[in-house]
């Protein structure tokens, strides 16, 4: 253990105090004085302890602790849990230390905090079932555990990369749809783009560039866009700020994939937000709509465009006025409207309603969910993975009321179908399940319902749950009930399986051991031997051939590899540039400090009129070309051409062992499309290194041969080196 410096004790006081700063008006003395004692126990118990950045680690929960106090609004014993969150976990001080010191609630929420610690190396989705366990016990854990993360992902530089994209992808995975149901819309905002950032550097880099780039043109169209909405809103003695936002990185590449455009083509990256101050005499709906209208006398509105999320709210509490208007230069922007309120609900999801004490609408809106999670949690048969693709599918969905024909109303998630919510009522109800009267009509069982919907079931004895239900049913109610089904039945078939197949090695007088069933599941191409069995007992497979398949040979794995590499190889896709003005006597040539191939994210610089430089978007030279002279950036895509192969090196490690440099040749020559210029190998005392230098056609050949490399006895470690000289 190290101590600190004085530097250090007092960036410690100094963290401390600008959190001090923000929460000293909200609380009492009283409250101030149990969070001050939380500090001083912490720190004393983190003390000598650092941060993978090598700052001291109390800074991290002084760090959570403001999120929580700021970002989320929280209260005291939410506070004082914040900065004791890692004591238990990483220190010797028990759960019964909190407990004597600062009461049952801090403890339990610590408890719960310290359970949710986890390796997600393995046992993945274990960990997150626990996360969901635990937000049913109490929201405040939950909450906590997303302003850690949130810290956590604020600091990810530190971590080696590997890590960094993990953390991140289990961020977007988990942490982003749970702060999206919390209504936690800063938060998820934030973690989004953070998680884009570590998942995707390039692509990030490149957005945020792109936005960077329009920065002077877009704070034109602000300026010319708002002022005409603020000297209305003036004249109308309305009281309200309006304020404007970029979309998020995230948002944008998000919308760049799933339709299929490019950044140009996005019209709404940039958002304006009116907050009203509410007058008590009219309904706060009513106001928002007289400056909807404002809005809209001056800019023309798409009309599919207008959302009302006052009339009915999000599930998750979220209220507010959307409108897309066409502004100056036909651009369309986004314009939300809504009042203070609103604004802090938006802002703080649920956990508004916790810092207003309106604790039972917090309760109300959020329990009828988590009675959901738990009833999920208590299916002995889930398995983690299907719970929470199911789970997260839940997250996302909003509601609608179906009614029973004697008035009962239940919340569906939308686009629930017939099948779902027979189910909902009953398990037998579902099983057999063969359609419903909706609002006195037929309908079948794979009918959508809408909201307000009155359905009665209809059901048959001889009726059974069949696969394609899986195929509409979206309840996670409905499809484990299917799924289990399913199971009992196939159990059966594999049980029966199981003894035909016994049965039929005996009469051949062929031993049943593993590599005998391996051998058969191989040949009718079957993945496990549950797979068999279930097969042979259904009566699909006769396995008449048995003798037969057993004497056979089996194909060599190389050659097996092979069939499938020749199957997945595609055309090479040499290079075409610039994208933006295709002109036909631009020249190009491949940086010589990262030599890309065709299939890897490029860059081009423009080194003169005519002539650019092609740089891998993740070259260290291209980041500083962008930074100092980005002007001269422009687009490159690789495009179907012409045919070119393309120097690249190869760096191989591992144990040396007679022979391996013969395999790691042999391996190469068989590649047809790959020609090998040279090798250079070094050994000491057992180990080798080495340089392979060869012409390419794209990263999908190299990515096959580096596959291929890698399985090479002795091989450690294969990797592509970007500059052919050292
Ligand atoms: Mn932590």
């Amino acid at each position: 253990m190290q101590h600190f410096t004085q530097a250090e004790l007092r960036e410690i006081e100094d963290r401390y105090q600008d959190f001090l700063k923000d929460i000293r008006n909200k609380f009492d003395k009283e409250r101030l004085a149990k969070i001050d004692k939380a500090f001083n126990f912490a720190n004393a118990a983190h003390n000598g302890m650092r941060r993978k950045s090598g700052e001291p680690y109390i800074i991290h929960p002084i760090a959570v602790a403001h999120i929580v106090a700021k970002k989320l609004g929280l209260g005291s014993t939410t506070i004082v849990a914040a900065l004791l969150h890692d004591v238990v976990e990483d220190t010797e001080f028990t759960d019964e230390d909190i407990r004597n010191m600062f009461g049952d609630k801090v403890a339990d929420i610590v408890k719960g905090l310290t359970k949710l610690t986890g390796d997600f190396d393995y046992k993945q989705a274990h960990t997150l079932k626990k996360v969901i366990t635990t937000l049913s016990e109490d929201v405040r854990v939950i909450l906590v555990k997303i302003a850690d993360r949130l810290h956590n992902m604020q600091t990810l530089e530190f971590m080696r990369p590997h890590k960094q994209v993990k953390i991140a992808g289990e961020t977007l995975f988990l942490y982003v749809p749970l702060a999206h149901r919390l209504g936690l819309y800063a938060i998820k905002n934030e973690l989004e783009e953070l998680s884009f950032k570590y998942k995707h550097p390039e692509e990030y880099q490149k957005i945020v560039y792109m936005l960077h780039n329009k920065e002077a043109q877009r704070n034109y169209l602000v300026h010319e866009f708002i002022q005409p909405i603020k000297d209305s809103l003036k004249a109308e003695h309305i009281e309200c700020t309006v304020s404007h936002r970029l979309k998020n990185a995230y948002s944008i590449w998000n919308k760049m994939q799933k339709k299929g455009v490019s950044f140009n083509e996005i019209y709404d990256i940039l958002a304006i937000r009116i907050i009203i101050k509410e007058k008590p005499e009219v309904s706060e709906k009513r106001q928002c709509f007289d400056v909807l209208s404002l809005v809209t006398d001056i800019y023309k509105p798409r009309p599919e465009r207008i959302r009302d999320w006052i009339t009915t709210p999000k599930p998750n509490g979220y209220e507010s006025l959307h409108v897309t208007v066409m502004g100056p230069g036909g651009k369309w922007v986004e314009v939300q409207i809504r009042t203070e309120r609103m604004d802090k609900v938006a802002e703080h999801g649920f956990a508004a309603h916790y810092r207003y004490k309106d604790i039972r609408t917090f309760e109300s809106e959020l329990d009828p969910w988590i009675d959901k999670i738990k009833e999920q949690l208590n299916n002995p048969n889930a398995d983690a993975f299907e719970f929470l693709d199911d789970f997260k599918r839940n997250l996302y969905s909003t509601e609608i009321s179906i009614f029973s024909p004697k008035g009962d109303e239940f919340k569906m998630p939308v686009k629930s179908t017939v099948a779902d919510f027979a189910y909902e009522l009953h398990t037998d109800l579902g099983n057999h399940c063969i359609g419903a009267k909706v609002n006195n009509k037929l309908f079948p069982i794979t009918h959508r319902l809408e909201n307000g919907d009155q359905v009665e079931i209809l059901t048959s004895e001889n009726q059974k749950p069949k696969l394609e239900w899986l195929d509409f049913a979206i309840t996670v109610k409905a499809r484990s009930k299917i799924k289990d089904s399913f199971k009992e039945e196939n159990k059966q078939h594999i049980e029966k399986g199981k003894e035909i197949v016994e049965q039929k090695l005996k009469e051949i007088k062929i031993t049943n051991t593993s590599n005998v069933i391996k051998k058969i599941c191989s040949f009718y191409n079957l993945t496990n031997k549950e797979q068999l069995y279930s097969e042979v007992g259904i009566g699909v497979l006769k396995l008449d051939e048995l003798l037969d398949i057993i004497g056979r040979k089996s194909l060599s794995k190389l050659v097996k590899y092979w069939n499938l590499s020749v199957k997945k190889r595609k055309k090479d896709e040499p290079l075409l540039l610039p994208k933006e003005e295709q002109q036909e006597d631009i020249s190009y040539t491949l940086a010589k400090c990262c030599n890309p191939i065709p299939g890897e994210q490029v860059l081009g610089f423009l080194e003169s009129d005519n002539e650019v430089t092609i740089h891998r978007t993740d070259c260290k030279e291209a980041a500083l070309l962008l930074s100092s002279q980005g002007d001269k950036v422009v687009d490159a895509q690789w495009t179907n051409f012409k045919k070119q192969s393309y120097l690249t090196r190869i760096h191989l490690e591992g144990t040396d062992r007679i022979g391996i440099v013969n395999n790691v040749t042999e391996v190469i020559s068989k590649e047809h499309n790959i020609n090998m210029r040279a090798i250079k190998m070094e050994n000491q005392e057992g180990i080798f290194k080495g340089d392979v230098f060869l012409y390419i056609h794209s990263t999908e050949d190299l990515r096959l041969l580096i596959e291929k490399l890698s399985k090479i006895k002795g091989i450690e470690k294969v990797t592509r080196i970007e500059k052919l000289n050292d």
